[in-house]
């Protein structure tokens, strides 16, 4: 399936990751139901690309042009929502953009699109009636499962144990789930001890699949991350900027680190039999799932 090139103005767009020879994910639309996000994660990558992005809005016609576009595309294209907001975040239960396109996509069955969730929040759960009857996979984040550590990394998402829940529950309604490990930070999230949490934790609930990365340092994000961490700020800084490597716009850590750390992950997947793939690292060799961000989990039949 050849994924079509879109102007800006339009609201289904293909996922254009600039290029970036890390990203091996499959072919696959992009669906941004707001602009911005509340969830105000220090680490958040898309802030460094959209205006004031901690001041999330909807969008005109959101709706009208999300219907249009799915006109469009192939039958049976991957959409994604979102890469770059939560599609779950605080307006989503005032405004149900998420749910009403969801809708939408049920309406439009006939084209058979696939669909990939990612969230971090257990709002989702609300919308399970739906995704009940949509080819559907739904990634949930979770970096720690410790609340103090994560109402600092991640204000304004709900708690890990809501998380935790939501996936309990959409498994047992037979809709395939993921846990994002993503990202994994040096020096606060990358103990061996809160690794395996987090995967102990996906496996009891029945997820298939870790997907797992590294934090990526951009300016803003660094600059918000040593604001909360000012103990890190040396630490992080010879990582990334003495022994670590810039791909892109982003600075990464040294690979002999990340791939540790990746190599880690995978150890805990194999040991609670959860299949394992990282995202944007490079390391295709360690991949155990058949897709490095879900979405092959949507192959299932829904009629
Ligand atoms: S949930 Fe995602 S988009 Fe929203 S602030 Fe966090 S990292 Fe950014």
């Amino acid at each position: 399936m050849r994924v079509r090139r879109y102007s800006d103005t339009y609201i289904v767009k293909p996922f254009d990751p600039w290029k970036s020879k890390l990203c091996t994910c499959p072919e696959k639309y992009s669906f941004n139901p707001y602009t911005g996000c509340s969830h105000k994660c220090l680490y958040c990558y898309s802030s460094s690309y959209i205006k004031e992005f901690f001041h999330p809005r909807i969008k005109r016609n959101v709706l009208g042009f999300f219907r249009r576009d799915l006109l469009k595309i192939p039958e049976g294209s991957l959409i994604e929502l979102s890469s770059s907001t939560d599609p779950y975040q605080g307006l989503e239960e005032k405004f149900q953009v998420s749910r009403k396109s969801l809708e939408t996509l049920l309406e439009m069955k006939r084209k058979k699109f696939r669909v990939l969730i990612v969230t971090k929040s257990n709002l989702v759960r609300r919308d399970i009636d739906l995704l009940r009857e949509i080819n559907v996979a739904v990634t949930i984040t979770i970096t720690t499962l410790d609340p103090k550590l994560s109402s600092k990394l991640e204000p304004g998402a709900p708690k890990p144990e809501k998380r935790v829940a939501a996936l309990r529950e959409l498994k047992e309604n037979s809709i395939p789930i993921a846990v994002r490990l993503d990202p994994v930070i040096p020096f606060l999230t990358d103990n061996p001890e809160n690794l395996k949490e987090v995967v102990e934790a996906a496996s009891s609930v029945g997820a298939t699949q870790i997907i797992s990365s590294t934090y990526k340092v951009k300016r803003d994000n660094f600059e918000r991350m040593i604001k909360v961490f000012p103990e890190l700020k040396d630490k992080w800084r010879e990582a990334y900027f003495v022994e670590g490597v810039k791909i892109k716009n982003y600075h990464y850590l040294s690979i002999r680190l990340r791939r540790k750390l990746m190599v880690t992950v995978k150890a805990f997947a194999d040991k609670y039999k959860v299949r394992f793939s990282s995202c944007r690292e490079g390391f295709l060799g360690l991949q155990t799932a058949q897709s490095c961000n879900g979405s092959a989990l949507t192959a299932r039949n829904v009629n």
